[in-house]
């Protein structure tokens, strides 16, 4: 599955989120071959969890599904740029990729704020790929925050 492709259906966990009432961002892991692993959208609210972001959502699904937690060869699709937390699960986490639609000025942490995947003290540092379907990413952020005026 191409990176776009794996994007829509992020975007798709994003607007499911949204419709439940959370910021809405998703994510998508893909396996070493490209097939999706796991999907999973924002649920901080419903489930009162501070560390619920997609990504250690769809991170944690991925890894449960592999067996390990060493998520080698896999890419992590989602929507808005990681903030600190889910760009250090993603190198914990040891995904060969980082793919992300809109870039988050106030708090990504994987070039924007931030580089926390690609700081070359690390051992393990994945690709980052960025502005993937960027406008729609983000366009689904700025109504969700037009509507509501929560954060
Ligand atoms: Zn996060």
């Amino acid at each position: 599955m191409s990176h776009t492709a794996a994007m829509r259906l992020a975007l798709a966990q994003a607007a499911a989120a949204g419709e439940r009432g959370e910021v809405p961002v998703g994510a998508v892991v893909l396996d070493p071959l490209g097939e999706v692993l796991a999907e999973a959208g924002n649920d901080r609210e419903a489930s009162a969890d501070p560390t619920a972001h997609a990504e250690v959502l769809a991170l944690r699904l991925a890894a449960r599904r592999l067996g390990r937690w060493r998520l080698t060869g896999c890419t992590l699709v989602v929507t808005l740029e990681p903030c600190t937390m889910c760009a250090g699960a993603a190198v914990l986490a040891r995904v060969a990729t980082i793919v992300y639609g809109a870039a988050d000025e106030k708090g990504g942490a994987a070039g924007s704020l931030w580089d926390v995947v690609r700081d070359r003290r690390l051992n393990h540092r994945p690709e980052v790929v960025m502005g993937v379907l960027a406008e729609e990413s983000s366009a689904i952020l700025k109504e969700f925050f037009g509507t509501r005026r929560i954060r």
